[in-house]
């Protein structure tokens, strides 16, 4: 068989959405990323193979920023139906069309290399080309949910749940069990203007009433029917296949009770989708330099070293799924938000072995919190920020933990990642300069916090045409803008819907972002000249270059996508 050998900086292994941020981070950081990954599409349960829509931290203005917010505005933007392919194209167009990043898709790692206790390469199968792949590199992050890196390499990994005793958490069960969460099969239906009948296949289970479903939620449009679930009382890896099978008996089963037993809102509705991937929620699960508890997560997880947050209740899943009559899940409060430390993000004993998604160091509860897409979303912008900087210095991941974790920190900022209690150092060039606006009070500009926080609005707000400027003493030299505008993050639609209703209302670009506004500088004969011109925009974060020297430059808003005035949180200039 062929087989062909690369070379990386950093190798991320699984392209689900921690993984894909993972790998987006670290190349915009400058180094050279492998992805490899086993599906055709990215982005894992998000992805049209399993339609789970992505979730978050609860509570006013919490909403993840950085990466997953640039790609759910992109979504917004290109996608207003919300149609599937459109979504996979939108994460393939973020991966394939960034600089360092090398993607293997349709690509299994099977196998490893080590030395020592360092991983030294990959090695993975792809069927599309019947080739294998070998990827060396000096550090690896395993984003692939099922933490294949870990039984290859003999990284220390937990997987069940734990005694209640071990770390004092009382929402586990006495004894520690091989227990998970378990997988499902989602369904999405499709409204259509007459009566629709519907013919089960004779292997599905039959629910002939209400009472077949206790405490699950089947009525549409509303049920996303994430409680079709098996296997948490299996093995969540090997028994995969023949879950998927018992999963199809019950996803054709819950359909025939929607559509014939009693009404359910669904005469006119039609099957539009049936996932035959099973989506997981739990497994193995990596053992860092600190495991993050059920305690950590109601003390708020104020670390010193917080480099990501949750904010989802503890949703503890029965692992029996289908099989248990009670409750499918209890929620159990959690504060909102809570802070992730960085040492949950690398394994214990393998030296160059970054983790990120739903397998962080952390426990069963914890896990039952940290697990939605927005939080392994950030946890994997956090990996990939930490492996650029480790790699720019030659450092394991826990060496940067003993040297740079600060520094880690700022970047994450930088690139709009919300880190709940830390405030971003403003440039010194834009501290130093005098703020003057037309209208309002332009110093939130410059105060480090990009939201709302505690009832504080941290922004300036101005009409159209009006101004806001920076002036020197002396002309000084400006090279680099960034700018932090209002997506709107307390907008309430779902990145991806979980059905298609009849007349679905398209989605577009929050009406508070603002589409288009001027640079102008003070020039030598002291006019105002415009230096750049924005008009299009739809990101909340937006970075322009430039290269000029001036003793004054301002920005002037000419249109939002809908609010009469504009409202912006961050203004920076640099050298
Ligand atoms: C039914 C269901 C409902 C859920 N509800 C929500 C919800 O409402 N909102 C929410 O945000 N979250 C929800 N979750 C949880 C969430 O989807 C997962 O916890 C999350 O997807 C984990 O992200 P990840 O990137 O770690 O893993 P994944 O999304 O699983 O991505 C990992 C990727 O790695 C790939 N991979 C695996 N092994 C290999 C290998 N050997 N080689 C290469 N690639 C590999 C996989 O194909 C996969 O695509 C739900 C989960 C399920 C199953």
């Amino acid at each position: 068989m062929r087989h062909v050998v690369h070379r990386a900086d950093l190798c991320v292994v699984g392209g689900g959405l921690a993984g894909m941020c993972a790998a987006i981070a670290a190349a915009r950081h400058g180094v050279r990323v492998a992805l490899m990954h086993d599906r055709p599409v990215l982005g894992g349960n998000a992805s049209s193979e399993i339609r789970m829509w992505i979730c978050g931290a609860h509570g006013e203005n919490n909403r993840e920023t950085g990466i997953i917010e640039e790609i759910a505005l992109e979504n917004l933007y290109r996608n207003p139906l919300r149609n599937y392919s459109m979504w996979d194209t939108v994460l393939y167009d973020k991966v394939r069309n960034e600089d360092n990043i090398a993607l293997s898709l349709n690509c299994s790692c099977t196998d490893l290399q080590m030395d020592g206790n360092r991983i030294r390469s990959v090695k993975g199968w792809q069927l599309t080309t019947q080739t294998w792949h070998t990827v060396e590199a000096d550090l690896f992050a395993d984003c692939s949910g099922d933490s294949i890196l870990a039984p290859l390499s003999g990284a220390q990994f937990r997987m069940g749940r734990e005694a209640r005793r071990e770390f004092g958490e009382d929402i586990e069960p006495e004894q520690a069990d091989g227990k998970t969460m378990g997988m499902s099969l989602l369904i999405q239906a499709r409204e259509t203007d007459g009566p629709q009948p519907y013919i089960p296949p004779p292997w599905a289970k039959r629910y002939p009433a209400d009472a077949d479903l206790p405490y699950r939620d089947h009525d549409l449009p509303q049920s996303n029917y994430w409680w079709i679930e098996l296997g948490g009382e299996h093995d969540s890896i090997h028994d995969t296949e023949d879950m998927r099978d018992e999963l199809l008996k019950v996803a054709f089963g819950v359909w025939d009770h929607v559509k014939n037993q009693g009404d359910h809102g669904a005469a006119n509705w039609v099957l539009e989708w049936v996932g035959f991937l099973p989506g997981k929620r739990e497994s193995r699960r990596y053992v860092g330099d600190h495991t993050l508890t059920q305690n950590d997560v109601r003390a708020e997880g104020r670390f010193d070293d917080l480099v990501a947050y949750g904010g989802w209740p503890m949703d503890d899943h029965n692992p029996g799924g289908m099989l248990w009559p009670g409750e499918p899940t209890i929620f159990h409060p959690a504060p909102s938000p809570f802070g992730i430390p960085y040492r949950c993000l690398y394994s214990r004993n393998i030296a160059n072995l970054f983790c990120a998604g739903r397998n962080i160091s952390i426990t069963h509860v914890g896990l039952s919190s940290t697990r939605v897409m927005a939080t392994c979303a950030t946890i994997g912008q956090a990996v990939g920020t930490a492996a650029a900087i480790a790699a720019h210095n030659r450092l394991t991941p826990r060496a940067l933990y003993k040297s740079r974790v600060q520094e880690l920190k700022q970047a994450l900022m930088e690139d709009d990642c919300y880190l709940p209690w830390n405030v971003r150092k403003v440039p010194a060039l834009a501290r130093a300069a005098s703020l003057a606006a037309s209208e309002g009070d332009p110093e939130p500009l410059r105060n480090g916090l990009d939201r709302p926080i505690g009832g504080i609005d941290n922004g300036w707000s101005g009409s159209m045409g009006s101004w806001v400027q920076y002036t020197f003493a002396e002309p000084r030299h400006i090279g680099a803008i960034r700018f932090v505008l209002d997506s709107d993050l307390n907008r309430a639609e779902k990145n991806m819907p979980c059905h298609y209703p009849l007349h679905m209302q398209p989605v577009s670009v929050p009406g508070t972002m603002l589409r288009a506004f001027r640079l102008e500088a003070l020039n030598a004969t002291g006019q105002w000249a415009t230096v750049a011109l924005v008009q299009n925009n739809y990101q909340r974060l937006v970075r322009i270059r430039v290269d000029l020297r001036t003793r004054a430059i301002r920005f002037v808003p000419e249109a939002t996508w809908g609010a009469e005035r504009v409202h912006v949180f961050g203004w920076d200039i640099d050298g």
